[in-house]
């Protein structure tokens, strides 16, 4: 037995109607809160919190044809319900193997807190967090700012 019980559990999660409804098979591969302007216009939130899993290890329960998917760029789409709205999903194809998923679609544990901020630099100015988590920005989105920290710029 080489298989950990973390491999083999696995969690559900869906929209807020529940007519969607999707399986993560665990462990995710990575989970990461984004500032980034197009994931916190399309959601209507300050920052969104995602994870990543392998395509392999996620599969509709049922709704699948509930979901609009829209184009929020050239390189990625976005799923939600088209019932009530639920942001579920983000496809990109810088990941092209990996389906990213809301963290607060998901009621279960996925067994991974949140590892990092991304596009830390573009977060708004009226919500403070005061965690340890290293941040990230940049033009991609991912570079790592603890240098830009020193250059004393507010926002
Ligand atoms: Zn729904
Ligand atoms: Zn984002």
């Amino acid at each position: 037995m080489e298989q950990t019980a973390v491999i083999n559990k696995s969690i559900q999660g869906g929209c807020f109607c529940g007519r969607i409804a999707y399986q993560v098979q665990l462990p995710v591969k990575w989970c990461a809160h984004c500032h980034c302007q197009n994931c916190r216009h399309a959601q209507g939130a300050p920052v969104v919190t995602w994870y990543g899993v392998d395509k392999n290890n996620f599969q509709y329960i049922k709704g699948k044809r509930d979901i609009a998917w829209f184009d929020s760029s050239e390189h990625a789409k976005r799923g939600h319900c088209i019932h009530c709205g639920t942001p579920l999903f983000f496809l990109g194809d810088n990941w092209e193997n990996e389906i990213h998923i809301t963290l607060e679609s998901t009621k279960e544990d996925i067994l991974q807190k949140p590892q990092v901020h991304v596009f830390y630099d573009r977060h708004v100015n009226y919500l403070h967090l005061q965690d340890e988590l290293e941040k990230y920005g940049g033009p991609d989105g991912f570079t790592p700012l603890t240098e830009a920290k020193n250059s004393g710029e507010e926002k």
